[in-house]
């Protein structure tokens, strides 16, 4: 398979796009995930770490859209998409450390395939969706649950610093067409917590891309967050919380607890 991401290589110190050949085990330079024209030779991957594939102008969330999720909750089934907007500035790549903010209450994972838009797109039909979709990537929709039923709309609750982790890379939509195949595992601490495929979704990927896009204009590299599957629960400080597509690969984080830093006077 081929993925689109961006990788640092930690001997040349060196940040680029790239198009990972996974059965050679290379990676190319790219001009970008949405220009992927090779610009250089290949270096192994070996040497390489990929790191957040791009910083978002959007995080749209969607929530409620796996019927076994809802039932969790005792909720009822949504008639159309429930949207919500995360702060961008909560997205992290690989590896990156997912921080629990201090006194917020019960803090949960939500592991879910993501959708990264490939061109600006305004009010298109579900027909038309694959052509704006540059592909898909794991997410961690990572929720403070107790403010998001304390305040009713999901804004804080989702948008801490670090509650969005994201990758490790990018499947090509152009390249996996069957997108109802993919398949979506959460692991705890190795333990297996959550397993669904994009076929179980109440709202499907074009139906959602479509949605999304007569509401707001999506542009290159927005991410939509398609939903959590059950088995959602609570993440403690030095847990790792793993989501894998299958067909993608696994975006592992561990967890940390807020350090207790003394606040700075402001006043002065
Ligand atoms: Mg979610």
């Amino acid at each position: 398979m081929q993925y689109l991401g961006r990788f640092f290589h930690s001997q040349k110190k060196l940040v680029f796009f790239g198009l990972f050949d996974s059965e050679n085990n290379l990676v190319y330079p790219i001009e970008s995930i949405f220009y992927p024209n090779k610009t250089g030779s290949p270096y192994s991957f070996n040497h390489l770490k990929p790191i957040l594939f791009y910083n978002p102008r959007k995080i749209i969330g969607i929530g409620k859209n796996y019927k076994d999720h809802i039932k969790e909750f005792d909720s009822k089934i949504p008639t159309e998409p429930i949207v919500f907007l995360k702060a961008t500035s909560s997205a992290i790549g690989p590896e990156e450390k997912i921080i629990l903010p201090d006194k917020v209450g019960n803090i949960e994972y939500e592991g879910e395939i993501a959708i990264v838009i490939k061109k600006e797109a305004e009010n298109i039909s579900e027909k038309r969706v694959l052509e704006y979709v540059l592909g898909y990537t794991c997410a961690n929709d990572i929720t403070a649950r107790d403010l998001q039923k304390k305040d009713g709309q999901w804004a804080r609750a989702k948008s801490f610093k670090t509650f969005c982790p994201l990758g490790p890379w990018i499947l090509p939509a152009e390249d996996f067409p069957k997108y109802k195949n993919l398949s979506l595992k959460t692991y705890v601490n190795r333990k297996l917590v959550q397993s669904s495929t994009a076929s179980s979704m109440i709202f499907s990927i074009p139906y959602i891309v479509s949605f999304v896009s007569h509401i707001m204009t999506l542009y290159p590299g927005d991410v939509i967050l398609t939903g959590t599957p059950s088995g959602v629960g609570s993440l403690k400080g030095n847990y790792k919380v793993e989501v894998e597509i299958e067909q993608i690969g696994s975006l592992i984080n561990s967890v940390s607890k807020e350090l207790k830093l003394k606040s700075n006077n402001l006043s002065q």
